[in-house]
């Protein structure tokens, strides 16, 4: 695998800098640097912004809109967006139900949300998840009955990231009984005004709103909102987590964060002589995690430039990894930060960091990623269960 760039790449990647350094809003770069809280309209702002250039959509095919990169030039403008620091995209849109839209939805439907996505005029929610079905997501119990040109939704969905903020939430619903439990689900995309619609949020540990619950009661959603076929939805969720779980890997954010890591290091006193950089236990943790990241990094161009499918076995292989390897900087931020992790601001509050005199900057919202990567071992799929999708494979 040759990883240098060409000359006409680096070309590309000096464009995409320029973008970044002089046109991309330098208020949203200040926020995600000082650790602010973002809003839903900071994302908006900062999608569009990528959006200007035809650069939101990366991944997806140039006749539907995405810019008609080749897998390098996608990693390269990643690389930048992650040295820029620019926001995380809120995937669900963008990335998930946006490559469903145009694989498997009808003409009218990619006419009628396509281009919605793409200006961020709408932003989206996931609804898999039930009280009683996650790992086996098949057995979920959520009902759409048919009415005529209507279903009629009944049941409860859970830990819907950022639900308070979207237009449309992409649901499996059970549209019949089928002797497997995998058959007779189906995708039905809603819109979140929709009368008999409840939404509950669900603080997380990190003491913010990013999780939901919500209630459906006799909810009208015309028939043409169902992507695909009746009773094939299983196949199209499967669809769906193998691009989920290829989003994870953040490899530019992560060398990012251990360069900004090893520049806190070199300032902070360790308890013997010298700075926290010069202490060679915690210098040889940081090295130890650039080997990980580096590893992660040959992973994901392996996929990238693929010329097969990947399988089911190596999208979870890299799911554990790009998880553990983002869990991992998160314990060595925390183990710098040190005893300063104990007064932890609100950081909703203007001026939060006047409100713990002598902890340094970076320890609030360390602690609260900290707490929250611990996360990522579920969500998009348990680690255990993405081991039982590798031993399965194996044991073929
Ligand atoms: C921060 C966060 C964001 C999320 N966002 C969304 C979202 O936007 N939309 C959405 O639909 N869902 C979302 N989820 C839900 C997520 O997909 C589920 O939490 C996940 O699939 C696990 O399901 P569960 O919580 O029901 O746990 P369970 O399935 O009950 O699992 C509990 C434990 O048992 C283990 N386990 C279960 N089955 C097996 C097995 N067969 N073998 C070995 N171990 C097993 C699991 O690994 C886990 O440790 C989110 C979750 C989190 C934490």
């Amino acid at each position: 695998m040759n990883l240098n760039c060409t000359p006409a790449e680096e070309a590309f990647r000096r464009q995409v800098r320029d973008f970044f350094e002089n046109e991309y809003p330098r208020d949203l770069l200040d926020k995600v640097r000082n650790g602010d809280i973002l809003g839903r309209a900071d994302h908006i702002r900062s999608q569009r912004a990528l959006q200007s250039r035809g650069w939101l959509a990366i991944g997806w095919p140039q006749e539907h809109g995405g810019p008609g990169w080749d897998a390098t030039r996608r990693y390269v403008f990643e690389e930048e967006m992650d040295r820029a620091g620019v926001p995380h995209l809120l995937p669900m849109a963008i990335l998930y139900v946006a490559p469903v839209i145009y694989t498997f939805g009808s003409t009218d439907q990619r006419r009628r949300w396509l281009p919605d996505i793409l200006e961020s005029r709408s932003l989206w929610a996931q609804g898999y998840s039930e009280p009683e079905a996650g790992s086996d997501l098949a057995s979920l119990r959520f009902r759409a009955e048919r009415d005529g040109d209507h279903y009629v939704l009944n049941g409860t969905k859970i830990w819907t990231s950022y639900a308070q903020w979207a237009d449309w939430i992409f649901c499996l619903a059970r549209t019949s009984k089928e002797p497997r439990k995998q058959q007779g689900i189906s995708f039905i995309c809603v819109e979140m005004s929709s009368p008999g619609i409840t939404l509950h949020p669900i603080i997380s540990i990190d003491g913010l709103h990013h999780l939901n619950r919500i209630e459906f009661k006799d909810v009208r959603v015309p028939v043409t909102n169902r992507i695909g076929e009746e009773g094939r939805g299983w196949d199209y969720a499967l669809f769906l987590l193998q691009a989920e779980r290829l989003s994870y890997a953040h490899v530019a954010r992560k060398k990012q964060d251990l360069k900004q890591l090893q520049r806190l290091a070199a300032k902070l006193p360790s308890d013997h002589d010298g700075s926290m950089l010069d202490d060679a236990s915690f210098a040889r943790k940081i090295a130890a995690c650039e080997v990980q990241v580096d590893v992660l990094e040959i992973s994901v161009l392996r996929v990238l430039t693929a010329s097969t499918t990947v399988s089911a076995a190596e999208v979870s292989g890299l799911k554990i990894f790009a998880t553990e390897t983002a869990q991992r900087i998160t314990e060595l931020y925390v183990e710098l930060a040190g005893r300063s992790v104990a007064p932890w601001p609100d950081r909703h509050l203007v001026g939060w960091r006047d409100l713990a005199p002598g902890v340094p900057d970076f320890a609030a919202p360390w602690t609260a990623s900290y707490l929250f990567e611990r996360a990522q071992s579920i969500y998009g799929g348990a680690t255990e269960v993405q081991k039982n999708i590798i031993w399965k494979a194996i044991g073929r």
